[in-house]
């Protein structure tokens, strides 16, 4: 662990996501209102990432770039510095409305490379749709941040960025313990380090559990040297009996396991360093 100490970990907060409802748990964002108060709060227990979705008022999920925008301004005015992604996956289907709110500049958008299961429906991202999210931000030069939901797609995002067709440094989350997707399996997660390691050397890379595997990759994670993603979008339960509080609730429990494993939590600032985006840092407010 001794290689770790002093390897600040980069903890990504997902404030909503697309599928849970107040229902599910009450402390999750609709608004743009609540999705701030709630990233703030999650930027003070050590997120230096904030990844959104945007919501109608009925809680749907929204692709509208009005919100997109209301939010990106409010993220900076209140939490300076924090480094806004935005979900380019959130309606399956919807095609190019997808990437409608690139032309905003976000620091950062998630971008799926390919398609697989999701709990209820078909995740579907078609070659030509991918082509053209990536291709949007080369051109508003937008750092993606690659989805991996499976081997494949870890895989195909090597490829893309060996060809140029990804903006600035490579960057690959694997998302386990989606249902009908790929679990949250320890051997797998050590050959995807390891294919990182061995056909991306020097590119970082973060991990995502969803319900009860949030905690659990996130120590894996941590443990391994990598980025983590904590939120209310993948997880409402701190565990079986009890909801989570809050966002911020979620990533202290990720910033109690960077204090475990010796790793700082990354500040905003070390976080853009660490993904290459120093030349975007917020001016002073
Ligand atoms: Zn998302």
């Amino acid at each position: 662990m001794s290689d770790l100490s002093g390897n600040p970990c980069i903890l990504c907060c997902a404030i909503t996501g697309s599928v849970p409802r107040k229902s599910d748990n009450p402390a999750v964002p609709i608004s743009i209102t609540e999705q701030v108060e709630s990233s703030h709060a999650a930027v003070e227990a050590g997120a230096s990432i904030i990844h959104a979705h945007v919501r109608n008022d009925d809680e749907t999920p929204s692709s509208d770039p009005e919100k997109f925008a209301r939010l990106k301004q409010e993220l900076n005015r209140i939490c300076p510095g924090v480094i806004v992604q935005f979900s380019t996956g959130g309606r399956s289907g919807a095609g190019r409305e997808r990437g409608g709110m690139l032309s905003l500049r976000p620091d950062m958008a998630s971008l799926s490379v390919g398609s697989n299961n999701f709990p209820t429906r078909v995740y579907e991202n078609p070659p030509d749709l991918v082509a053209w999210l990536a291709s949007e931000m080369v051109k508003y030069q937008i750092v993606p941040e690659v989805e991996g939901f499976d081997l494949s797609h870890i895989l195909q995002a090597i490829r893309m960025h060996e060809a140029g067709a990804l903006y600035g440094r490579l960057y690959v989350q694997f998302v386990m313990g989606v249902k009908n997707a790929m679990p949250a399996d320890k051997a797998v997660f050590d050959f995807y380090v390891q294919t990182m390691r061995a056909r991306a050397p020097g590119a970082a890379w973060c991990a995502a559990g969803i319900g009860p595997n949030q905690i659990v990759v996130n120590e894996w994670a941590i443990a391994a040297g990598g980025h983590t993603r904590a939120g209310l979008e993948d997880n409402v339960r701190l565990d079986r009996k009890t909801l989570a509080p809050s966002n911020a609730a979620l990533i202290r429990r990720a910033a109690d396991l960077c204090e475990k494993y010796g790793r700082p939590v990354a500040s905003p600032e070390q976080a853009r360093r660490i993904l290459g985006l120093e030349e975007a840092l917020a001016p002073a407010p």
